[in-house]
């Protein structure tokens, strides 16, 4: 492995020398001032609006706007020795593995580094399309290859999650495979609020917080302590917890939605923000269109979901196909129908009135219920996409999202290195302070925090305010109680 990541690193760097070699033509009137060695020289950005990704972009955002300092300080959770805390773990940081996609594909996995300045320089260095962040393992990834056979393990990690929208393509009506819109992303939205609430109401964790993955998706990263001590049994267990919908549509309905009654409890507020979505976003035609005017099959699949009990389903269908029924009134219509079935069977007709009693419910789920992808979560020592990367097919960087306001937030909206480049010139322009841009490009160690001046700011913002420094705090508070009882152990007061 060591000689694979070293001839891969030969290779990023012959990769960087042509780049740099053919960077000067290709920029002229299409990337401007997107060249770092011209940020400074105040010219207009011409901004090409078509290319969002581009080498030479990437080299402007990992010298200019990636947010090294917040991530760093996220990722070495206070344990490096500048934080100055007592009983910090030495040499934390250098243990977790970070893996590089550079350009051509080129993966390398078991990079590691010991400090932010290695960090900075091992990201600006190669100049990764993609990183991806591992677990932390009893040695540094980087001396894998020279670690006694079986001693090289994974001790810790988050407890991760990745909801993708590819994963709903049985049920989104607007797009598939890449493509999203805002008719389906409300699909994300419910996801964050549903799986958010229940690690926090269920689990009691704290410190969580969600990404867009640049495309079609979020992640969720639940970083407390106890979350990232998991084993791969515990991390098995909360995901299965998370799994209401077993398999694919074309189950029957106990099979692709095994239900109690009365629900779980986890289920029956889950439904509260799952049914509100469902009227606003699935059933109408300005959403998926389940329950739309003339869509027959779609209707179908909804029917599909209730029991044969006597005429109800063919009563149901003939009230839908009545002319001036809207999509809203003709879900009241069935769930009017199913209750009005169900009260006329007597007590005996237990497994009719049960199958009733679950119809509504099964519905809304196998329509709106979170898709995780399990695999994802199950391995302590499965990668993840990092967050602040940019997506090289959307050029969109991986932003956090605030979960308590999910709703407001728009994966249209989220900045591009283009942009990026506009804003911070439109900045300087405004008389904004140059500073910091000439710090960034003299390759200091750590880079002048310029995102502040775009709109990656806010998002950046938001996330330090709504999780990194509250992580910050408890972890400062543990360190000094633990230390405290030390002292009181040993007498060393
Ligand atoms: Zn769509």
């Amino acid at each position: 492995m060591a000689a694979s990541s070293s001839s891969a690193a030969r290779a990023a760097a012959a990769d960087g020398a042509e780049l740099h070699s053919r960077r000067r033509p290709r920029e002229e009137g299409r990337v401007g001032s997107a060249d770092p060695a011209s940020a400074g020289s105040g010219k207009r950005a011409l901004v090409d609006d078509a290319v969002t990704f581009s080498t030479d972009l990437l080299r402007v955002y990992y010298a200019r706007f990636f947010p090294y300092r917040p991530f760093y300080r996220w990722l070495s959770y206070s344990q490096d020795p500048s934080m100055d805390l007592p009983m910090a773990q030495k040499g934390f940081m250098a243990r977790r593995e970070f893996s590089f996609t550079i350009e051509n594909d080129i993966y390398i996995r078991y990079l590691s580094f010991g400090s932010e300045a290695e960090l900075v320089k091992g990201i600006q260095s190669r100049q990764p399309h993609k990183i991806d962040i591992g677990a932390v393992f009893t040695h540094p990834p980087c001396n894998k290859e020279s670690t006694k056979k079986g001693s090289f393990l994974p001790v810790e990690r988050e407890l991760i999650f990745d909801i993708d929208l590819t994963d709903y393509d049985e049920i989104r009506t607007c797009c598939s495979g890449a493509g999203i819109c805002h008719r389906c992303w409300p699909y994300m939205t419910v996801a964050i609020r549903v799986i958010d609430r229940g690690l926090r109401e269920d689990f009691g964790f704290k410190h969580i917080f969600w990404v867009y993955s640049g495309r079609r998706g979020v992640h969720c990263w639940v970083c407390d302590r106890s979350a990232r001590a998991l084993g791969n049994d515990g991390r098995s267990a909360i995901v299965e917890y998370f799994s209401a919908i077993n398999g694919t549509m074309e189950k029957n309905a106990a099979d692709l939605v095994p239900l109690t009654v009365p629900l779980h409890p986890s289920l029956k507020r889950a439904l509260g923000d799952l049914e509100t979505m469902f009227i606003e976003n699935i059933i109408p035609e300005s959403g998926q269109g389940l329950l739309a005017d003339g869509q027959t099959e779609r209707w179908e699949s909804v029917l599909a979901f209730v029991p044969d009990v006597g005429d109800l389903k063919e009563t149901v269908r003939v009230a839908w196909a009545a002319p001036g029924v809207t999509a809203s009134q003709r879900w009241v219509q069935l769930q009017s129908a199913v209750a009005h079935t169900r009260s006329g069977l007597k007590q005996v007709h237990f497994r009719e009135r049960t199958a009733l009693a679950k119809a509504i419910p099964t519905i809304v789920l196998a329509f709106t219920y979170p898709r995780i992808d399990v695999n994802v979560t199950k391995g302590i020592n499965h990668l993840l996409k990092s967050p602040f990367c940019v997506h090289p097919k959307t050029g969109r960087v991986c932003v956090p999202i605030v979960a308590e306001d999910c709703e407001s937030f728009d994966p249209m909206q989220v900045p591009t290195i283009p942009r990026l480049v506009a804003e911070f010139d439109a900045f300087r322009e405004a008389g904004g302070d140059d500073g910091a841009a000439a710090a960034a490009e003299s390759g200091s160690a750590a880079p002048a925090e310029l995102w502040r001046q775009t709109s990656l700011g806010d998002y950046m913002t938001k996330w330090e305010r709504g999780f990194l420094r509250p992580l910050e705090r408890d972890i400062a508070a543990t360190m000094r109680r633990r230390a405290e009882r030390a002292a009181a152990v040993t007498g060393d007061w």
